[in-house]
């Protein structure tokens, strides 16, 4: 090991200590890249500082310097509530700042630091997919992965990712975002699934993360600790029509069709759902016009009928009144190259 490689990458994480967490003691994990793909990871205490080397075998090449941690992103809203983080304290996640020696620029970073066996199988799940297969989209559709490191610690084995830390995370429903937003989302998991050949398995409005540029804002995906490759073909059409009404979804990929009709609304309802009767759209134009659907098993008052009617309707009316708040619909084209 060259002596001058173990200052390359340093950093100072402040954590509340594992073992007294409840009176909040508070523990600094140091971090120092001793080569390309071992880090080293020390927690002072009042004993002798315990250290630890982290192997990784998805390291970038590139030699950094940890400047400082900014804050935790996992326990953001509330410190005190560990019930916020989705796995306690055993995975969470923190935002710093590192330096790029080659060139003095100060990067953005997001640390991601697993102990128990189940989170480190996330992230070394997550280490692999974009090691493996996130390469072709990474800083445009995901953040760039500057390694993934794994070791002993006092807290048993241990695994710390660093990626680069794209911007805020998604705090308005992407429902109710601007179509064009939405169609920048719906491209970035269109791209991660065609050209890198990944399914998310976990798309949520928290798990997109955007940057503001001079042109707009940039939304990328992140968190791929379920990810899988997709079993088979992406079958979509692209572009495709803003709220056209939406295709079966038999003939189209699931995480997609689900993305693109549930989480995104950018297609319309094609079936009207009526005490169990699938309804084409096309056949209704009032709420009236379900009636004649209604199964023979059902015992309710006309007026009662009319009112599931109603209600049932709403969701093609919700619909045009999206489509009159936001725009006319028309075929994607406003993309990045
Ligand atoms: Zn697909």
């Amino acid at each position: 090991m060259n002596i001058m490689t173990m200052v390359a990458l340093r950093i100072n994480l402040t954590l509340p200590s594992l073992t007294d967490r409840h009176r909040r003691v508070l523990t600094m994990l140091r971090l120092t890249l001793l080569s390309d793909t071992q880090l080293l990871l020390q927690t002072p205490g009042p004993a002798e500082a315990r250290t630890c080397v982290l192997e990784a075998p998805h390291a970038d090449t590139e030699s950094y310097r940890f400047t400082q941690v900014t804050e935790e992103i996992s326990a953001r809203d509330d410190p005190e509530c560990e019930k916020e983080r989705p796995y306690g304290d055993r995975l969470r996640v923190f935002r710093g700042t590192m330096l790029q020696e080659s060139t003095g620029k100060e990067l953005k970073v997001v640390f991601k630091v697993a102990y128990d066996e189940p989170c480190l199988l996330l992230l070394a799940n997550e280490a692999e997919i974009y090691t493996e297969h996130l390469v072709k989209v990474q800083k445009e559709y995901v953040p760039r992965m500057y390694g993934s490191f794994v070791g002993e610690t006092d807290e048993g084995k241990t695994r710390v990712t660093v990626l680069e830390d794209w911007g805020e995370e998604l705090r308005i429903p992407l429902k109710v975002q601007p179509v064009k937003f939405r169609l920048l989302v719906v491209k970035a998991l269109l791209e991660i699934h065609r050209r890198a050949n990944v399914v998310h398995h976990d798309f949520a409005d928290r798990h997109i993360v955007v940057k503001t540029t001079p042109t707009g804002y940039w939304p990328v995906l992140v968190d791929f600790t379920k990810a899988l490759l997709h079993p088979d073909e992406c079958l979509i059409e692209w572009p495709f029509k803003v709220y056209a009404l939406e295709p079966a979804m038999a003939h189209t990929c699931h995480e997609l069709w689900d993305v693109i009709s549930e989480e995104a609304e950018l297609w319309c309802p094609s079936y009207l759902n009526f005490f169990n009767v699938l309804v084409p759209v096309a056949e209704v134009t009032e709420p009236a016009d379900l009636l004649k659907y209604t199964p023979d098993w059902v015992e309710c008052s006309e007026a009662q009928l009319m009112a599931q009617a109603k209600s049932v309707y709403s969701n093609i009316e919700g619909f045009s009144n999206i489509i009159q708040r936001r725009g006319e619909p028309g075929v994607v084209t406003p993309f990045r190259s």
